[in-house]
This record gives C-alpha cells, sequence and structure tokens, in this order.
C-alpha cells in the first residue's frame, strides 16, 4: 500500500466511521420516540398484584416504571402450547422482573431478548452431560429456565401461584439467573463493586445450608452457586421476614443489592 491508497483507506475510514455515528443517532431518536409511556391502567394492575411495590419510594416508583416500558420495548414476550399472552401478562412479567433492577446502575437484563411463556410446568429433554459427563435422555418437567442471558422461560401457572405468596417463586429464580449472566467471570454473582462482602456471605450460608436445612432457603440451592443465588433470591422476595431473622447477614447483603426492604 502507497501513501495514495492508504490516504484513500483513512478517508474510507471517517467516511463509515460518520456514517455509523449517523445510524446510532438514528437508532436511539427512534427508541425514543418508541418509548412509550407507562399507562394508568398498568400502574393500577401491578399495585393490585404485586405486593412488594408498596415497600418502594416514590423516587423507586419511577425508577420501577421507567424499567418497565424499557422492558416491554426491548424484550419480545411468547407464548407457548397454546398460551395466549396479553397485555396484563406481559405487563405483570416486566413489573415482576423490574422489581429486581432498582439500582441506580442496573441494565435492563442485558443480552435478554425473549421470555418464553408456558401455560403451566413443561416437558424438556436437554442432551448435556450432567456433573459425571452422562447424558440423559429422560424428559423433565421444568416450572423454568434461564438461557445464558439470552432467554428466559417461564410456567404461567407458577408465576401466578407467586403473585400469591407461594415460596417458589419461578420469575425471580430465573432472572436472577440472568443477573448472574451479566458477570461471566463468576458464578453465583452479579456485577458488583464489592465481592469481598458478597463471596464471605454467600460461602458461609452455602456451608450452613449444606449442614443443615433451612426453613426458608430450598435444598436446591446446594446445586451449586448459581442456584444458590436463585434460590436465595426467591427467599428474599417472598419469605423477607424469615430470612431476616433466620439468615440476618444474607438478608442484608441482599437488600444492599436489591434495594428494598421485604422484611416487616
Ligand atoms: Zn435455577
Amino acid at each position: 500500500m502507497n501513501w495514495t491508497d492508504s490516504f484513500v483507506a483513512f478517508g474510507m475510514g471517517i467516511f463509515a466511521a460518520v456514517l455509523l455515528t449517523m445510524a446510532w443517532r438514528h437508532r436511539q431518536a427512534k427508541r425514543r420516540r418508541e418509548l412509550a409511556p407507562f399507562r394508568a391502567d398498568w400502574r393500577a394492575l401491578l399495585n393490585r398484584r404485586l405486593h412488594t411495590l408498596r415497600r418502594l419510594t416514590p423516587e423507586q416508583r419511577r425508577l420501577h416504571e421507567k424499567r418497565v416500558v424499557e422492558f416491554l420495548t426491548d424484550i419480545r414476550i411468547k407464548g407457548c402450547n397454546g398460551f395466549v399472552v396479553t397485555e396484563e401478562v406481559r405487563v405483570l412479567i416486566a413489573g415482576y422482573a423490574c422489581l429486581l433492577l432498582l439500582r441506580p446502575d442496573a441494565y435492563v437484563f442485558r443480552g435478554l431478548r425473549t421470555v418464553l411463556v408456558y401455560p403451566r410446568a413443561f416437558w424438556v429433554r436437554h442432551q448435556e452431560p450432567d456433573e459425571l459427563g452422562l447424558v440423559s435422555d429422560e424428559p423433565e418437567l421444568r416450572l423454568g429456565e434461564s438461557w445464558n442471558g439470552e432467554r428466559v422461560v417461564l410456567s404461567w401457572e407458577d408465576v401466578e401461584a407467586a403473585l400469591d405468596g407461594d415460596a417458589v417463586n419461578v420469575l425471580v429464580h430465573e432472572f436472577a439467573h440472568q443477573l448472574d449472566a451479566e458477570n461471566p467471570e463468576t458464578e453465583g454473582a452479579p456485577l458488583l463493586t464489592d465481592y469481598a462482602r458478597w463471596s464471605k456471605v454467600m460461602s458461609r450460608e452455602y456451608k450452613a445450608l449444606e449442614k443443615r436445612s433451612s426453613q426458608v432457603l430450598d435444598d436446591y440451592g446446594l446445586e451449586g452457586p448459581t442456584e444458590f443465588f436463585a434460590v436465595a433470591t426467591e427467599a428474599y422476595f417472598q419469605r423477607g421476614t424469615e430470612l431476616r431473622l433466620l439468615h440476618p447477614d444474607l438478608y442484608g447483603l441482599l437488600r444492599d443489592y436489591y434495594r428494598i426492604e421485604t422484611s416487616d
């Protein structure tokens, strides 16, 4: 390549950069236009079904509503096995999931593209090797799944049960996996500034659960750090008072991360 060639290449590079910047600006402007305002009937629905919302400050409520609008704009919610996704379903899923995003610097589930909703628990046949390297062909019944930060799968019947106060909350469980996936370097931890406290509290609680079952943390958490974080998140949202009384350090850690008091 001679000087003239490199000059032409340089000019083309600048031209490409200008085009990319214009395309990016255009996309940002389009996205701002697309962000619909938060509607009053959505607020009424969420107030009626999502009891944790009462614990939010007015400032947190505004942040939550902003996140819900972003969620509904960017993430596709699709029904499977004949399940019809109504607007009520979409708003409840977005409203619930965004309760996990009250940190001012939170991303609205970066990388998540699709939420698939089944009417009830669903059968899956994954050909993934287990910890012994054995591949099972047996179908398994699931309430939910989270795929590498890209996709969440939910059983609507079980989301409804969680809304009605059941101890199992498949929705916050799977969305906690999404937060976990935001940091590929760690297992069982989201993006944080202070990993020292997180790993100290989480490992101590994990070891305690290995020794003795808890009244509030499901033993399924012992599948590994990722499941422990998801199971602890379920207990935090569904059994906040018991979690604070029985596991105060774990409760405090999750309260400082999620920024809500879920205990009475
Ligand atoms: Zn899980």
